[in-house]
């Protein structure tokens, strides 16, 4: 037997079988990490693809990660919140076609102001769809009061990515005033506050290596993570990170960043995991390849097209959305020739959660 196939029969892959499958080079050794992942996903969770729609409701941030385009020093980039009656029409559209989900992802604030405007949001989502519309939050670190008064709003959700857990190169490519120590504590709040918890990291960062990526997916094991959240790390113009990037491969990065998706399903074979934006910026098929290495979620974008152009935190971010219905008739398309089904009017929560916490399902959850 190879030495891939006999990793793959393995009930639990070491530190060593993670980086070595994270290294395989050989096109047709990956084809068959991605099957065996893709396989894997479908007997444990099934054939359904669960949409989540995004609304990324504001670029005002408070933070000035070196990597992201919408940092707090970007002058460049024009700051924007959307009005509550647009964000109440993207909710309802999402309602009305059946996604069953929404993620509300922000820049990171925490005065009062903002902490309510959040919470009015929740209560119109939830109300607009007779408390339906199943809700992930992407805002941030915040105190666990604030974590805890979002739940009783009505989230369920909360996606938080630790972005590297190697704490030399977080430091990096974060301003001193940011910790990782304190990025982890964030997420243990929200787990205390009683949410179904999502991570990432991004994958490719300058300087990271294959060993600190195998040390992120254990970090998720040890986390007892819910829902993971990552995706290629891809350069933004007007950011000091981009100064210390040599040579991007967008196909080379992409390749990695789906092998991180193959190896951390079939290490955490119940968790959910989203194919990112990032996938799809970097190849016009890469949320369909996403999909097909262990991926069962998808984030169809829909913040209005004028507010698109300022949410880039990356280069070629897909910004195009010419309707929600067309691009939504091509993303039916593309995830039927994956062969799978989109889970319509299903919240698809992770199993992960349910064992954990051991909290049965209702029906809508399905
Ligand atoms: N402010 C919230 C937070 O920090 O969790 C949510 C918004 S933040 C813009 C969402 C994610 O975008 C980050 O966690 C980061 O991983 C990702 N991101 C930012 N810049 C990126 C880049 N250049 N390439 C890939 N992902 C990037």
């Amino acid at each position: 037997m190879s030495k891939l196939k006999t990793i793959l029969s393995k009930d639990k892959l070491s530190r060593q079988d993670i980086i070595y499958l994270l290294s395989l080079e050989n096109k047709s050794e990956i084809e068959e990490l991605f099957t065996h992942a893709n396989n894997l996903t479908k007997k444990v969770l099934g054939q359904n693809v669960y949409l989540r729609g995004l609304i990324e409701f504001s670029n005002i941030c408070n933070r000035n990660c070196k990597y992201c385009g919408i940092r707090k020093s970007n002058s460049e980039v024009e700051r924007y919140t959307m009005e509550m009656q647009e964000i109440q029409e993207a909710a309802r559209w999402t309602y009305q076609q059946g996604f069953g989900s929404l993620v509300l992802q922000s820049g990171e604030r925490s005065d009062p102001e903002f902490l309510k405007f959040v919470d009015n949001i929740l209560q119109n989502v939830k109300e607009l769809s007779n408390d339906r519309l199943g809700v992930t939050m992407s805002v941030g670190e915040q105190s666990l009061e604030t974590y805890n008064r979002w739940y009783e709003s009505g989230a369920h959700r909360y996606l938080l990515r630790v972005e590297t857990t190697n704490a030399d190169l977080y430091q990096k490519i974060h301003p001193s005033c940011h910790s990782l120590k304190e990025r982890i504590e964030a997420l243990d709040r929200i787990q205390k506050s009683g949410y179904q918890v999502g991570t990432g990291v991004m994958i490719g960062l300058p300087g990271q290596t294959i060993q600190d990526l195998a040390d992120d997916i254990i970090f998720m094991e040890e986390k007892d993570i819910d829902m993971i959240g990552m995706g290629p790390y891809i350069p933004h113009i007007n950011t000091p990170l981009n100064k210390t990037v040599k040579n991007f491969d967008a196909k080379k990065q992409l390749q990695l960043a789906l092998k991180m998706i193959a190896v951390t399903r079939i290490y955490l074979p119940d968790v959910n995991i989203a194919s990112t934006t990032a996938y799809g910026a970097l190849s016009e098929k890469g949320k369909g390849q996403a999909l097909q290495c262990g991926a069962n979620v998808i984030m169809p974008n829909l913040t209005p097209r004028k507010y698109q152009e300022n949410y880039k935190l990356y280069e070629n971010k897909p910004a195009f959305l010419a309707s929600y219905k067309r691009d939504f008739d091509k993303l039916k398309d593309e995830i039927k020739a994956t062969g799978k089904t989109i889970g319509f009017n299903k919240w698809g929560d992770s199993p992960h959660y349910f064992k954990r916490t051991g909290e049965s399902r209702n029906q809508f959850q399905a």
